[in-house]
């Protein structure tokens, strides 16, 4: 069996800073609070609250709190993130760069008086919170949608970073033949693009693929969808989910890609154990 691993997998860099601040200020003396879990990856909410990090649930516990420290997670917060939780606690800004990209490009957009178009999932923290920088904001999914939509007057439109590039690209040439004077900024993050191309030519020559990560990581489910066109594919988490009868008795090509938010340890343990079920282990 021929196991190969995609080149970009695991941690990127917004997941790794923030992961970092984390567990830094969590060998401290502050109890250590996060605004939601901190990246979208079960196992390592898990290992970091086993050093004491504890995940939040609302704006409302958040308001609760009476001493610590706050880290605003990767995928950011919401504009109106009550500014009094900072007078009772401090607060560090985990957010990843390129969401405060876009949420800045929101935020201009608006203030020019345009109707921003989203290209994301609603109920996803991160357009949750680009949607709270617009004053007028269209939240759309599917290229189909983005025929549905009024497309006259000012508009702009941009991305959450983790989105497919092919809809996104789909998406900007259809509204500017429809509004040329629309803004449209590409926000989607390097290491998203690298990754989905690179799924997709592993997954071209694959018999199988197994995409690790967690099955709340909107990078990691849009690297499944897209290999799914192309191979076999099953989305896991951790080994524990492999079935030998996915590769038993068959001479397979087998490539493995894994989330951004994706510790290196699990996808290596994934490698392993592929290994030994095609040694008869
Ligand atoms: S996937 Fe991109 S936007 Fe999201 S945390 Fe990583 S680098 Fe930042």
């Amino acid at each position: 069996m021929k196991i190969t691993i995609a080149k970009n997998s695991g941690f990127c860099f917004g997941v790794k800073r923030a992961v970092d601040i984390v567990e830094k200020l969590s060998s401290g003396r502050d109890k250590i609070y996060t605004n939601g879990p901190i990246i979208h990856n079960p196992q390592v909410i898990r290992s970091l609250s086993r050093q004491g990090v504890k995940t939040l649930n609302s704006s409302d516990d958040a308001l609760r709190l009476r001493d610590g420290l706050l880290v605003i997670r990767t995928h950011g917060m919401k504009k109106d993130f009550p500014e009094a939780v900072s007078k009772k606690v401090r607060v560090i800004d985990a957010t990843c760069p390129f969401v405060g990209r876009a949420q800045r490009i929101v935020k201009k957009l608006s203030a020019e008086g345009r109707k921003v178009i989203i290209l994301g999932d609603a109920h996803h923290p991160e357009v949750e919170g680009l949607v709270s920088y617009a004053e007028d904001a269209a939240v759309i999914k599917t290229p189909r949608e983005a025929s549905k939509l009024d497309l006259r007057g000012r508009i702009g439109f941009l991305s959450q970073t983790t989105q497919s590039v092919g809809d996104f690209a789909a998406i900007s040439r259809y509204i500017k033949k429809r509004n040329a004077e629309a803004m449209i900024f590409d926000t989607i993050c390097r290491t998203t693009s690298l990754r989905q191309s690179e799924v997709e030519k592993l997954a071209r020559k694959s018999d199988i693929m197994v995409v690790v990560g967690g099955k709340n990581s909107a990078n990691t489910k849009r690297l499944a969808a897209i290999s799914r066109k192309h191979t076999v594919t099953y989305h896991i988490e951790t080994s524990r989910e492999l079935k030998k009868s996915w590769f038993v008795g068959k001479k397979l090509s087998v490539g493995i890609a894994a989330g951004a938010s994706t510790p290196d340890r699990i996808t290596r343990e994934v490698a392993g154990r592929i290994k030994k079920i095609s040694a008869g282990r």
